[in-house]
């Protein structure tokens, strides 16, 4: 009697295992199927630009084109030079994430005038745009960040902020606390990111509406990082949004302790 409870214990355990291997033979082909679709995107996004610089290369090099044409030629070229390097950076530091060599640094910061420094350095920025910004950070406030990462991610959001709203719109940032967090809002009044949407945004590559999102500069990159950087902080990064209405994201982080 004992032999046979042996052995239907040592068929339930090889069942296990042989569960365990179907499932992780699964998990490696939807990874390998990930790594593939990734890859081609990746080709895609760094085709496409060199694709318009090569182009209008080629047309400036032509003795037909006049002097103001050129100009707006050779414009072009270095918009689309910075988008590869938008593009590459944000490759590399994705790159870093997956074998963990992204290094964090946190330290206690004041976070005042982290906020400070990243809507001074957005603002110019703004004011070409005639958008209103209104910041609210109380003082006092002690996270326990890598600054320069999360003035990354803030600018980022910021610059989404930007380029999805139109004349005139506000974007505010909110800064609060309580117990154990320090609470970043920054809400916009632009035109929203529609509902179907809302749940991939912080995916790799992901775009609303592709074509116009390329266009304004965008790689589908950055609030992945963004994600990255907050969740490596042990902080959460959420978003609400309406189309029509605005979009505003929540970040929280780690409050800190004495500045150090
Ligand atoms: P991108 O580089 O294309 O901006 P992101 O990862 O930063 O990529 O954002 C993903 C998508 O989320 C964007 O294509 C954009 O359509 C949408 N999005 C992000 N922020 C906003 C916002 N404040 N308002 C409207 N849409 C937004």
């Amino acid at each position: 009697r004992h032999r046979v409870e042996l052995h239907t214990d040592r068929s339930d355990e090889l069942g296990d295992l042989a569960n365990s291997i179907t499932r992780l033979s699964n998990d490696l082909e939807h990874l390998k199927k990930y790594r593939n679709e990734f890859l081609a995107s990746i080709s895609h996004e760094l085709r496409t630009p060199l694709t318009y610089i090569k182009g209008y290369a080629d047309i400036i090099s032509r003795d037909d084109a006049s002097v103001e044409e050129k100009k707006e030629y050779i414009e072009i070229i270095r918009e689309e030079t910075e988008q590869l390097t938008v593009l590459v950076k944000s490759l590399f530091d994705l790159a870093k994430m997956d074998q963990n060599k992204f290094i964090i640094k946190r330290r206690n910061i004041n976070f005042e005038p982290l906020i400070h420094t990243v809507t001074e350095r957005i603002r110019p920025a703004f004011e070409e745009k005639c958008l209103i910004l209104s910041v609210n950070c109380p003082s006092q406030i002690i996270a326990y960040v890598d600054p320069d990462r999360i003035q990354q991610v803030l600018l980022n959001i910021l610059d989404n902020a930007k380029k999805h709203s139109s004349q005139g719109n506000r974007i505010s940032v909110n800064i609060s606390q309580n117990q154990y967090e320090i609470i970043t809002i920054i809400s916009d009044e632009g035109e929203g990111i529609p509902e179907e949407d809302l749940p991939y945004i912080f995916e790799r590559l992901y775009r609303v509406e592709k074509s116009r999102s390329r266009r304004s500069g965008g790689t589908g990159l950055g609030l992945a990082i963004a994600k990255e950087i907050v969740e490596s902080h042990g902080g959460n990064i959420e978003v609400k949004s309406k189309q029509g209405v605005g979009t505003s994201f929540m970040i929280s982080l780690q409050r800190g302790d004495i500045v150090e």
